[in-house]
């Protein structure tokens, strides 16, 4: 891989046509899925290299580091997804400065968020974050709890339930991979039959996310495949 920083924009060309390829191979429009590009521990010059070759929405996991990044990068093309751990006493920053939350996972946290939403910045789009059983770290909500979540999430007036959102362990081959990309599907359409009307599917990350478009992904986040290892 070409880890040098003025290599940014062909490894993202290279990005955006694996994301092409393997939506043709699911017999899906390539435009149908959005390339979230994860700048966690990247400096703001990365940033500023991947906007100026086209990109436009970052993902981000420290609520303090991103927002000092955001003010610094200053570009108001740029649309900020929050993809980290949610914590109670970050919640109004992540409100403040994000369009996109991707980890929602408790009723405390969101209603947080829609209580500090600013009202000159829109509603807050959410995803639910879902753990599907054996998720190395803490979050998500469990399939379970998933609909009586959806449906406290969806009267919140400040926020925008779109979808869902899932981080599985890593897995080698393809087949395994897919096993918990088509849950997330799955347990979307269920949700949809329950009168809830999603549109999105992040999951993917830069090892798995062929399997993850073939599944049905709309966002695929993706950091080490654009930037190069983390600083
Ligand atoms: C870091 C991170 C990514 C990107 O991972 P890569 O393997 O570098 O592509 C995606 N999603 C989440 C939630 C992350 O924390």
């Amino acid at each position: 891989m070409l880890t040098a920083p003025q290599f940014l924009p062909e490894r993202l060309k290279s990005v955006l046509s694996r994301i092409d390829t393997a939506a043709r191979d699911a017999g899906r429009d390539p435009a149908s899925v959005r390339l979230l590009a994860v700048s966690k521990q990247q400096p703001t010059a990365a940033i500023a290299a991947a906007a100026s070759a086209g990109q436009r929405e970052f993902g981000e996991n420290y609520v303090q580091e991103a927002v000092a990044k955001i003010e610094s990068v200053g570009d108001a093309r740029l649309t900020w997804h929050f993809i980290g751990q949610l914590q109670g006493n970050k919640t109004r920053e992540v409100a403040e400065h994000f369009q996109w939350v991707h980890t929602l996972d408790r009723e405390r946290i969101a209603t947080r968020l829609d209580a500090q939403r600013p009202h000159f910045a829109g509603r807050l789009e959410v995803l639910l974050q879902v753990r599907l059983g054996d998720e190395p770290g803490k979050g998500g909500v469990t399939a379970d709890e998933l609909p009586r979540l959806a449906d406290t999430v969806s009267r919140l007036p400040r926020l925008r339930l779109r979808g869902l959102m899932c981080i599985p362990p890593p897995a080698t081959d393809e087949e395994a991979q897919r096993v918990p990309f088509r849950r997330l599907r799955e347990l979307l359409e269920d949700l949809g039959r329950r009168g809830h009307a999603l549109d999105v599917l992040s999951m993917g990350m830069s090892e798995d996310l062929e399997a993850a478009v073939l599944e049905g992904a709309t966002i695929v986040r993706i950091g080490t495949a654009v930037f190069g290892p983390r600083g």
